[in-house]
């Protein structure tokens, strides 16, 4: 592929669409080029991120089959998993991204580093916004045959006033951000004009969030303040320091199993890292942040903590293009992603022509519905009465096995319908109440169809779409996707979208807990060095994981670079 020339984008004079925007057509000006004469005719795929989704999928393309063009603010793709443990230097912030061109290059296709602001379903058009180095704002359409949207999310602010003074951790730019204002506290803590309560405020982390990303930066926070700072730092005394996580639900890393969960709490405790569970941030202010806890007897008071700085990590909520989308698309209900069907089209768009994909999606799943119609089957099978919902604890807890499985972050309401289960078996002769049942299992399902907002799903559903376009094209070689009716297409030539949940990992500092198809397993060192080959393998080129294996070795050597810039 080195010698393939560039391909020239070229704004055609040609305007339309319902703003009269100018159209971006490509062409591909060097005609002894065989490959680029060929991509030329073939249908446009046009791409929206570089995210999890979207690189899988163009990792899975078969080169020269579409036409292909990506858009996105980012032009690298960002290993997420790390990405806590560069925000205090244990690896550098370099070591986690892949310039997007060389993934790009793979499928001969055009990237361009734009916003998409809208598309019009009608006339095929994504409307792009870039902004020139002057700061000018640009608009114009791509065209499209076929459209994936990968964009992603954004931190959930649960409209909680104050956040202008936390920090967020999405991106490489977060990343650096944190490893500064770190650095910045620990540096003003020594200073002696600092007064003993000053230094006390500097030196306490709030993290708000007690999910994986919440607790994976409180170990790095930890593990950095326990290993470099007595060396580096000899005037600040290990107790004037002090790690918080604030948690709504009675567990941290309430989606794992209940096991791993109190095993992270237990290791927390003895690393003096203070978990507040049951308790709601209501407002940050520069120097405290205040929140409300619920006490066992479910009694609400309110308590603050002075704070020198502040993660906000509470979950994600949907960005304002695909806001825009769904308004203006029919089935969209879900406040909370874009609907897709289980081929992963866009619910409401023309049949076949958009798709989405990873965070910024959610697959219809009604799981209830399975639950329930398995739990009557059962019933029924067993001769009894299938509205009573007479069924044995064993069987339900083989239902359940299943379901987290595929639905971990189902857990919490999965646990509650347990012991409802459990209550019935005592009394074998009594019914379950129905109403009661359908109720939690109304709350599951709205918990379960928006399927984890995890790197494996993106992922996975990457890789699903690649595969299909690929037997899309073998299919139908040659054809003008325009004039063909494609919806029925995805159906004939490939299988429904299935999730297949891995299982969840996470660093707890020092300790790492694995979670893997119901099977909970957590450790020492032999778990941490587990955890990093995991994601070692998984890193996305040879060049990231040389780089990996140079950032762990320079720090086992000279510790972590504690200097901002
Ligand atoms: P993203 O990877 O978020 O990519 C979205 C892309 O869209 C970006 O390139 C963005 O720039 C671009 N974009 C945004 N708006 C637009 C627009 N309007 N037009 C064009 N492009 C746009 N998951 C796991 O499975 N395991 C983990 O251990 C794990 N750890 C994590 C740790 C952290 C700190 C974070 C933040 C996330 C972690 N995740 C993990 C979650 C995982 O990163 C996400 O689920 C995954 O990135 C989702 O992939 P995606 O392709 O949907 O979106």
């Amino acid at each position: 592929t080195e010698d393939i020339p560039v391909s020239e984008l070229a704004l055609n004079p040609r305007r339309g669409g319902p703003k009269n925007l100018p159209i971006a057509d490509y062409f591909v000006d060097d005609d002894d080029c065989p490959e680029m004469r060929e991509i030329k005719h073939k249908p446009k795929l046009v791409i929206l991120g570089t995210g999890w989704g979207s690189v899988a999928l163009m990792k899975q393309l078969n080169p020269g089959d579409y036409h292909v063009t990506v858009i996105s603010p980012s032009n690298h793709f960002l290993f997420t998993p790390m990405l806590p443990s560069a925000t205090v230097g244990t690896l550098e912030l370099r070591s986690l991204v892949e310039p997007i061109r060389r993934i790009v290059r793979r499928v001969h296709g055009h990237f361009l580093k734009a916003m998409a602001e809208d598309v019009d379903f009608s006339e095929k058009l994504v409307e792009v916004s870039a902004i020139s180095p002057d700061g000018e704002k640009k608009h114009f359409y791509v065209p499209y045959d076929k459209l994936i949207v990968g964009v992603g999310c954004v931190t959930n602010s649960h409209g909680v006033k104050g956040l202008e003074h936390c920090h967020f951790l999405k991106d490489i730019s977060d990343a650096r951000l944190i490893r500064n204002a770190v650095i910045r506290n620990l540096e003003h803590a020594c200073l002696p004009t600092t007064s003993d309560d000053e230094r006390r405020r500097l030196l306490s982390f709030v993290i708000s969030g007690g999910g994986p990303t919440g607790v994976e930066f409180a170990a790095e926070l930890f593990d950095m303040l326990n290993e470099d700072l007595g060396k580096f730092f000899p005037k600040i005394l290990r107790n004037e320091i002090s790690v918080h996580v604030i948690q709504s639900r009675s567990h941290i890393l309430n989606t794992y199993d209940q096991a791993l969960s109190e095993f992270a709490e237990k290791h927390f405790a003895h690393d003096q890292v203070d978990i507040q569970t049951n308790s709601r941030v209501k407002e940050v202010q520069a120097d405290k942040l205040i929140y409300s806890q619920k006490d066992e007897d479910g009694k609400v008071i309110t308590k603050e903590i002075p704070m020198g700085f502040c993660l906000w990590s509470t979950g994600v909520s949907q960005t304002n293009f695909c806001k825009k989308l769904a308004d203006k698309l029919e089935g969209q209900n879900n406040k909370h992603a874009l609907e897709t069907d289980t081929h992963l089209r866009l619910n409401g768009a023309p049949l076949g022509d958009v798709y989405a994909i990873g965070d910024c999606s959610t697959v219809q799943n009604n799981v209830s519905d399975h639950i329930i119609s398995f739990l009557r089957t059962t019933a029924w099978e067993r001769g009894k009465d299938p509205e009573k919902l007479h069924i044995s604890y064993s069987d339900w807890r083989g239902v359940a096995k299943r379901v987290k499985q595929r639905f971990p972050q189902a857990s919490d309401h999965l646990r509650r319908l347990d012991k409802l289960f459990a209550q019935y078996d005592k009394d074998q002769s009594g019914t379950l109440d129905f109403g009661e049942l359908r109720e939690l299992l109304v709350q599951i399902d709205s918990k379960l169809t928006s399927l984890p907002a995890t790197a494996q799903r993106a992922h996975q559903q990457g890789q699903y779409l690649g595969r299909k376009f690929n037997k899309i094209a073998q299919a139908a070689p040659g054809m003008q996707l325009n004039e063909v009716d494609y919806g029925d297409l995805d159906d004939a030539v490939y299988k429904a979208f299935e999730y297949k949940h891995l299982g969840s990992l996470a660093y707890i500092g020092n300790a790492a807990i694995f979670d893997i198809n119901g099977h909970g397993w957590s450790g020492g060192l032999l778990a941490v060095y587990l955890w990093r080959s995991v994601y070692f393998a998984q890193s996305v080129s040879f060049r990231t994981r040389c780089l990996l294996a140079m950032d762990w070795s320079k720090r086992a050597l000279f510790g972590r670079d504690l200097m901002n810039f």
